[in-house]
């Protein structure tokens, strides 16, 4: 994750970066927000930064500084894949792991999530993703005394040892005190982010002994969508029209665009056209509001209609189908074909 990948926060960004451009970047600090409004986002772009090994200063936009992106510690800390960062957060048992669990037991399933909300999911997110249903998470001695030993050893690349703790508010009070002691005596080379949304179930020992930096409330996340949809609607709009119209000619020209866009735009892409197909649904079985911005009333109007219980299965199935392929390097376009052909066949079931 890039700075310029999160919306706002750009007061906060460009202190942290100053800060660790001048060579005091404080052992542990806690970054307080809500998730939604990007507090992980900072965090995981603030590390990236931290380690990068071409940190870029450009010249026009409302940022400072912000990481190449493309060096190799970058590339890792974006995939959460970087040796030396180590990551925390709320587990309890679930189907796979049936006692004892902790952080570690879910790092594949934490960066899914990562991957999947864009650092953006909430802790009811995460737990839904992880299929704990009603228990709740939590933050264990486990998991303090992994940190305590991730960062007692020394670092792969040789650089920094990386920590982050998502919702330390979940903390057991036996993991804040394993954690605590990590706090006093902070080792050489290491950086401890915890990133929560309140500090008020925090031991005051803990907020004592770490450096506080308060997000922006503004809700990244809203505004992060509006963009997507800005970006993505006239493109979604024209190819809906066409699935209804199924005319070979138009449909593969459209194709050929939306296979243009690359593979990462194209999942943003059919990510965007699900939460759409979500709304559609939720208009016409619960009548809520959904607004495709086609510019067309007429079209605004009946498309929501034509998502129902009879197709929404129909509908998500082929679209996960094709982010699946889309992800395993297939081809765009034949992925993009087929999904086109499953669409306009649910879409007729309605
Ligand atoms: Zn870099």
């Amino acid at each position: 994750m890039q700075f310029k990948d999160i919306v706002g926060q750009r007061d906060v960004i460009n202190r942290l970066t100053e800060i660790i451009d001048s060579g005091r970047v404080s052992h542990a600090q806690l970054l307080l927000g809500a998730t939604d409004d990007g507090s992980l986002q900072v965090a995981l772009a603030y590390l990236q930064y931290l380690c990068c090994e071409h940190r870029v200063h450009p010249e026009e936009g409302d940022l400072r500084a912000d990481s190449c992106g493309e060096c190799p510690s970058c590339k890792k800390i974006a995939a959460l894949m970087h040796p030396d960062l180590h990551l925390y957060f709320p587990t309890a048992t679930t189907t796979r792991v049936t006692s004892a669990p902790k952080s570690d037991d879910f790092v594949a399933e934490f960066r899914e999530f990562i991957a999947a909300h864009h650092a953006l999911g909430t802790l009811d997110e995460w737990y839904a993703h992880l299929g704990i249903d009603n228990k709740q998470g939590m933050v264990r001695e486990a998991d303090a005394a992994a940190i305590v030993q991730a960062l007692g050893m020394k670092a792969y690349e040789g650089g920094w040892k990386m920590v982050v703790v998502w919702m330390p508010e979940k903390m057991n009070a036996a993991a804040a005190n394993e954690l605590l002691k990590t706090l006093e005596e902070p080792s050489e080379g290491s950086v401890i982010l915890l990133v929560g949304e309140s500090d008020e179930r925090l031991l005051p020992t803990i907020k004592s002994r770490v450096q506080t930096v308060r997000l922006k409330a503004g809700n990244s996340r809203r505004a992060a969508e509006a963009a997507l949809a800005e970006q993505y609607a006239p493109l979604l709009v024209e190819w809906l029209r066409m699935l209804f119209k199924l005319k070979m000619k138009e449909l593969s020209a459209q194709v050929d665009k939306m296979a243009a866009l690359g593979r990462e735009q194209q999942k943003q892409f059919l990510g965007y056209t699900q939460e759409v197909m979500r709304s559609c649904f939720l208009h016409s079985t619960a009548g809520l509001p959904v607004e495709l911005g086609s510019g067309d009333q007429k079209f605004d109007a009946m498309f929501p209609q034509m998502v129902t219980v009879n197709n929404i299965e129909m509908i998500n199935n082929a679209l996960d189908d094709a982010l699946f392929a889309i992800e395993r390097n297939a081809y765009g376009k034949i992925a993009l074909m087929e999904l086109s052909f499953r669409l306009s066949k649910a879409l007729k079931k309605r």
